[in-house]
């Protein structure tokens, strides 16, 4: 047939539209952590502890000790679209948990053998199951099976093998075991920060020490100076701002209402004009989730480009709770500037413009619809 005649439309696999979609998910180790580390915080943990091996391409292991997952739930939990953090359509609006959508266990069971071992506190033991491309299976025989009981703590322990051992692209886009393992810990570091209640374990499976280990019930300056140094944290400044509605609203209700979406809180912890690194360690969460966001790191490099030497970069952790585009944006700004640069402060808040989109006016729709 000459290339100009169309080619008939097939229905794509159940299989292959699941890779697929696993892909877009799971593109490394780090980002199966990310989703794994998401799930233990929202099941209450308040210990995650991760072993790793080869860069998390050959075993990644997290155990947490959060409320357990239900045995008879075991079943359908790598299914697509199975969750129990949403229900119906107006849940979307006032979702507080950093997972609904269902799609994390079920992508890594696509792409990977994955194991899972739960207990709740009812359960008099754990149990344990393991998945591939979406069932429950005897991990010997690949054959639909139940789930086992089995030793264990309360808590949920997931463990993901031979990441991608079935799409060889995914597997050849990979970088080193050592490049992967940094990625690894850099997540877990940036939670970490954002989450100083919970104490993070981090280790390469066999090693007698964690490369990384946090308390429980610590302070965001605490896991700043534990997890990124003392050259850092003793050049912190922090400030914290609300808008006055906000500040009201949060007198007058509890804590448990949903944030009001004409007020706003932001904080930041950043260093002052006597820290200068190579490079500038920028974290932001905004609404809890961990966002890279370009536009914004090059407005806080240049509000520091005054104040420090040329080639030199701050550390940066910004919170932002709730988020609406077209609100203003808390930005930094330096207020007081000595001669001495060494005593040079960082300091105050103004508001800057806000760097999400805003929605369009009517305006703008018209032009560009070309009306
Ligand atoms: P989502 O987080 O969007 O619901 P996931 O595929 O990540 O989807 O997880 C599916 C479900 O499995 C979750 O809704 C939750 O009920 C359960 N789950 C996953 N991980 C854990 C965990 N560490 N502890 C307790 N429950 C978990
Ligand atoms: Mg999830």
């Amino acid at each position: 047939p000459s290339s100009s005649e169309p080619k008939a439309i097939r229905r794509l696999s159940e299989n292959l539209i699941n890779k697929i979609a696993a892909g877009e998910i799971i593109h490394r180790p780090a980002s199966a952590l990310k989703e794994l580390l998401e799930n233990c915080l929202d099941a209450g943990s308040t210990s995650i502890k991760v072993s790793v091996k080869d860069g998390g391409m050959k075993v990644l292991q997290i155990q947490d000790n959060g409320c357990g997952i239900r045995k008879t739930d075991l079943p359908i939990l790598a299914e697509r679209f199975t969750t129990s953090k949403l229900s119906t359509f107006s849940d979307l609006s006032r979702i507080t948990t950093y997972g609904f959508r269902g799609e994390a266990l079920a992508s890594m069971s696509h792409v990977a053998h994955l194991t899972v071992i739960t207990k709740t506190k009812s359960d008099a033991c754990a149990w344990k199951a393991s998945y591939a491309d979406g069932i429950l299976v005897d991990a010997k025989t690949g054959q639909k099976s139940e789930p086992r009981p089995c030793a264990g703590n309360d808590g949920t322990t997931i463990t993901i093998e031979d990441l991608f051992y079935n799409t060889p692209t995914r597997l050849s886009a990979l970088r080193s075991t050592s490049e992967e393992y940094s990625r690894i810990l850099d997540v877990i570091t940036k939670y970490a920060i954002h989450n100083p209640k919970v104490s993070f374990v981090c280790k390469k499976a066999g090693s007698p020490s964690p490369e990384l280990s946090t308390p429980s019930s610590s302070d965001t300056a605490t896991a700043i100076r534990l997890l990124y140094g003392h050259t850092i944290a003793k050049e912190l400044l922090h400030f914290k701002i609300s808008s006055k509605e906000k500040q009201r609203a949060e007198d007058a209700m509890d804590e448990d209402e949903p944030d009001d979406p004409e007020g706003w809180t932001a904080e930041a912890h950043f260093t002052n004009a006597n820290y200068q690194a190579k490079k500038f360690i920028f974290l932001l969460f905004i609404n809890h989730r961990l966002v890279e966001s370009p536009r914004m790191k090059r407005s806080f490099e240049a509000a520091y480009q005054s104040i420090l030497p040329k080639g030199s970069s701050p550390f940066m952790y910004l919170r932002y709770p709730s988020v609406t585009p077209g609100l203003p944006f808390p930005i930094l700004t330096h207020t007081s500037q000595s001669s001495d640069r060494s005593t040079t402060l960082l300091t105050g808040g103004i508001m800057g413009e806000n760097p999400l989109p805003k929605k369009r006016s009517r305006k703008e729709r018209d032009v560009s619809d070309g009306e």
